[in-house]
């Protein structure tokens, strides 16, 4: 029986599924650290903004809360950092070895200081937008009602520890793999592996040789017969969209 040869397509496949392994290997030993980072950070914020809510029910007056959701926001940013940053710093370092051995190679000093400083501002960034987020959409659940705003926050205490601890592992090892591959001089590629990226089809396959964005602007191209998804910012690695685990690899 002759041996079945193997196709370049099917080649590449098994490249990306062994990039996909190795790094899987980092994201499960950071995925409950990260997990329960972000209850602790659901949980702060459901604790106080319910107690405070429900004070107010009680007593029967609702100008207050307005003032104390913009109040406890101002200070909540730092509460985030100090939960977050420490477990996305260990595991953008663990990755970092992982992307390294990829195209074996090593950043140097300044590169890797380079490095740390990207995912210092990615992480200042994600506590700034989670903050953004929760001030815009409990005001807003504060038009229709004071039960609103804590029916809104308890179900975060349920729902938004998972799907933050997704984007961000996929962001953090996004980012790494982004800025190794580049710096090494490799080109990056992006790779739609996932099941949930029906519409990351498009991006699959493209190349770009130095630090640029897949999309020069939110929205831009992204639409096909698969719908269409909301462009989560200037994209230069994944996740584009909720739920997206797409990766990007030399290639
Ligand atoms: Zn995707």
């Amino acid at each position: 029986m002759t041996k079945r040869k193997v196709g370049p397509h099917v080649q590449r496949r098994s490249v990306v599924i062994n990039i996909r392994n190795g790094r899987e290997k980092v994201r499960k030993k950071y995925k409950s650290k990260m997990l329960s980072a972000f209850q602790e950070i659901a949980d702060k914020e459901a604790d106080a903004i319910s107690k405070e809510a429900n004070k107010i029910l009680s007593e029967r007056s609702d100008k207050k809360l307005e003032s104390f959701i913009n109040e406890f926001y101002n200070d909540f940013e730092p509460v985030i950092s100090e939960l977050f940053a420490p477990v996305g710093l260990k595991y953008a370092e663990a990755m970092r070895f992982i992307v390294e051995k990829e195209v074996d190679q090593e950043l140097t000093a300044d590169e890797l200081a380079e490095l740390i400083e990207e995912i210092q501002y990615y992480l200042d960034g994600a506590a700034s937008q989670y903050v953004g987020y929760s001030k815009k959409f409990l005001l807003s659940a504060l038009e229709k009602s004071v039960e609103s705003v804590v029916e809104r926050v308890e179900s975060w205490r349920e729902n938004r520890p998972e799907m933050a601890k997704d984007e961000h592992m996929t962001g953090i090892e996004s980012l790494t793999a982004f800025s190794v591959v580049l710096m090494t001089g490799y080109r990056l590629k992006w790779y739609a592996v996932g099941k949930s990226c029906p519409i990351c089809k498009k991006l699959n396959g493209r190349t770009v040789l130095k630090k640029t964005s897949f999309f020069n602007k939110a929205g831009e191209e992204f639409k096909d017969t698969a719908g269409s998804v909301a462009v989560f910012r200037q994209t230069k690695y994944p996740p584009i969209h909720k739920g997206c685990d797409c990766i990007v690899a030399a290639g």
